[in-house]
């Protein structure tokens, strides 16, 4: 009888549209519609319940007496087996090939006889169906009431009649009841569609993985209320959910998680539970790029049928791909973020060529970024190898240095490897100065290379525990590398630099070099003396010995004027075979006396023997036009004087001083 049910109607297919003003009319097309409903000639051998069911439905509601002593009725289904029977009386008095005449030949039978009882008439009325009019049972009578078998005849023909609408009541009765099921599932099938929409919509709209989460625990919680449900990650994401734990992959005997996990599928074990029967499933958060975790679902086995774990199934697989969308998007905005603290940090960096200022903008620019509250940079000092603060904002620890195996930093210089502590308190292999000061429990320290080799180490503080995480140490790594080619490109600046105002032949510093060393003292100095000094006769030297040797006695003159004048003095190839020495912070009477030194050393040391004349000339402050210019011109017009005093001698401005 069931078929029916695959052919219901559209509109009863779909309960849930509908406004008021089209739901009377509704109305009426069902209830025609169940008057179209019927029994076909394939449901006969399963009305046996049925007809039974309408016999007792006719009999309640057939309540005469004396029907019941003198008549018996019963139902016969298409075999020719009685379905309903007042037994009362035996059935051995009635004519079973009547019943069977009746059957086979579709029309009312009806024949008298008697028995023990007395006489007796009975009637067989066959029964249709209401639309083809396929007969589906006898309904029989057998009645004992000789004196009126005409009225007999017209009773027993109603009551087939009413049993015949008892049975049909029946029949759409249980017809309902199938419908109001199946339309019931349809209803809930649609209500978990619709949720699963919602979820699904809601899912993708997030773009953070910790939101979506959220969302199936909450989604599960609202669908299945009863249910206990975890998430078991395979990667700690540091949640503050407390259902999202890390999958334990050393757990005894057979865990339903991990097995979930390796194989990627869902897992469904059923056992019992004290009075009920539990459903354990393991269901596993997985995308196109790979399995994140495993759900982990325990219910009663009522709550949870296959429609219900479909659901699920489905909703798992949107949190997979929605989770992986999440956390891509979450990775590659990690990057950006990476990429622009990178750029912003080398530009910074590279705005400054100074290695102090490189320090500086490191220690504040790192702990910035890190949100550090100490930082320390240190630097390996070649010459007295060990290891020098070059910026901190640590008081304590500036201008502070240490041996080259003391502390964190020479644990660095020892593993060349970078560090990162979530505990200091634990940690026994190493005691730390700037842990200690600044009651730092979390560091993360990097080497600093500089051409490939170790030259510093950057660390970072911070009294919480567990404060740095591992993505903090991975960006770290990645901003120390920009901080030591900062620091190599600042190195090899200054190199250049240095190099570029040096004289190659004779170590001194170039003219240019000169000029602006004096011009940038003139600004906060009081006073200075300029000596030039120049070979005498070096013409000959070059003529005689050639230039080869003429180079070599320049060397030599320009080693004794360094070796003769102070530290901060500078000295300079001015042009040619004329050298200059420029002494800050000193008088011309006082100028003298070095360039005396420079005048003996140079003739007795030099190989072949040179001489050579000196003019000097001072400037100080209270001069009307203090200038660079000034002062080596009148320098130079002390110069000449010497030469054309005999040379070999040393000329102040405006006067001849010695021999
Ligand atoms: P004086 O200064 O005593 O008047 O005579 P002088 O022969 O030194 O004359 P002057 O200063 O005018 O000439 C400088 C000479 O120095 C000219 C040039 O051949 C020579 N000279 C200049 N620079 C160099 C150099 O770098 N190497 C060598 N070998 N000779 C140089
Ligand atoms: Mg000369
Ligand atoms: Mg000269």
């Amino acid at each position: 009888m069931l078929e029916h049910l695959g052919s219901l109607p559209a509109s009863l297919n779909s309960p849930s549209s509908g406004d008021s003003a089209s739901s009377a009319a509704r109305h009426k097309e069902h209830a025609f519609w169940m008057q179209q409903m019927d029994i076909t000639p394939f449901d006969f051998s399963y009305l046996g319940n049925l007809l039974q069911q309408a016999y007792t439905d006719w009999q309640a509601q057939h309540d005469s007496d004396l029907d019941k002593s003198s008549r018996i009725y019963s139902v016969w289904n298409t075999e020719g087996i009685c379905m309903g029977f007042a037994n009362e009386f035996e059935n051995g008095s009635i004519p079973r090939e009547t019943v069977m005449a009746c059957l086979e030949t579709g029309k009312a039978q009806s024949v008298r006889g008697s028995d023990q009882h007395g006489e007796f008439h009975f009637m067989a009325e066959p029964l249709f169906s209401r639309i083809n009019k396929d007969m589906f049972a006898v309904f029989t009578a057998l009645v004992y009431e000789p004196n009126r078998y005409e009225t007999s005849e017209v009773i027993v023909r109603s009551e087939a009649a009413h049993y015949r609408t008892c049975f049909y009541r029946r029949f759409e009765y249980i017809f309902m009841a199938d419908l109001l099921k199946a339309h019931e599932q349809t209803a809930r099938e649609e209500h978990r569609r619709s949720i699963l929409f919602q979820i699904v919509q809601r899912m993708h709209d997030k773009m953070d993985v910790d939101a979506i989460l959220d969302e199936v625990f909450d989604s599960i919680d609202y669908l299945y209320p009863t249910t206990s449900m975890n998430l078991y990650m395979s990667q700690d994401r540091n949640s503050s959910n407390p259902r999202i734990r890390p999958l334990l992959f050393h757990e005894q005997g057979e865990d339903i998680c991990v097995r979930s996990f390796k194989d990627g599928q869902t897992i469904i074990i059923r056992s019992d539970q004290g009075e009920s029967r539990i459903v354990e499933v393991g269901l596993p958060l997985k995308g196109k790029q790979g399995i994140y975790g495993v759900f982990h679902i325990e219910m009663n086995e009522e709550l949870m049928e296959d429609p219900d774990l479909q659901l699920i199934t489905m909703m798992a697989d949107t949190a997979g791909t929605a989770f992986e969308n999440a956390k891509l998007h979450e990775q590659s905005n990690m990057l950006i973020q990476e990429l622009r603290l990178i750029n912003d940090l080398t530009q910074r960096l590279n705005k400054s060529l100074q290695l102090k200022e490189i320090y500086q903008i490191s220690e504040l620019e790192l702990k910035d970024i890190f949100q550090a509250e100490s930082c320390c940079i240190l630097q390996l000092n070649d010459s007295t190898n060990r290891f020098e603060v070059m910026s901190s904002n640590v008081g304590e620890m500036r201008h502070k240095s240490f041996p080259l195996d003391y502390g964190i930093t020479g644990m660095l210089y020892q593993t060349e490897e970078p560090l990162i502590l979530s505990n200091y308190a634990q940690c026994t292999k190493v005691s730390s100065v700037f842990m200690e000061v600044t009651s730092s429990m979390s560091l993360m320290a990097s080497p600093i290379r500089v051409n490939g080799q170790m030259k510093g180490t950057i660390l970072l503080g911070h009294p919480k525990e567990h404060f740095f995480s591992y993505d903090n140490y991975r960006l770290l790594q990645m901003l120390s590398i920009h901080v030591g080619l900062a620091l190599s490109n600042a190195t090899l600046h200054a190199e250049v630099r240095r190099l570029a105002n040096l004289d190659m032949l004779t170590g001194l510093y170039v003219r240019h070099y000169l000029d602006s060393v004096i011009h940038e003292r003139q600004t906060h100095e009081f006073c200075g003396s300029l000596i030039v000094v120049d070979i005498d006769q070096f013409k000959q030297v070059n003529d005689t010995f050639g230039h080869q040797t003429g180079d070599q006695v320049l060397k030599q003159v320009s080693d004794i004027v360094t070796t003769s004048v102070r530290s901060e003095d500078v000295c300079a190839r001015w042009g040619g075979e004329e050298l200059a020495i420029y002494m800050p912070q000193l008088g011309i009477r006082q100028a003298v006396e070095y360039a005396e030194v420079i005048r003996r050393r140079v003739a007795e040391e030099t190989r072949p023997p040179v001489t050579v004349s000196s003019g000097i000339a001072e400037w100080n402050w209270m001069d009307d036009k203090v200038s660079v210019e000034s002062l080596f011109y009148r320098a130079d017009m002390a110069l000449y004087e010497a030469k054309h005093g005999g040379r070999n001698r040393i000329v102040l401005e405006e006067q001849e001083v010695t021999r």
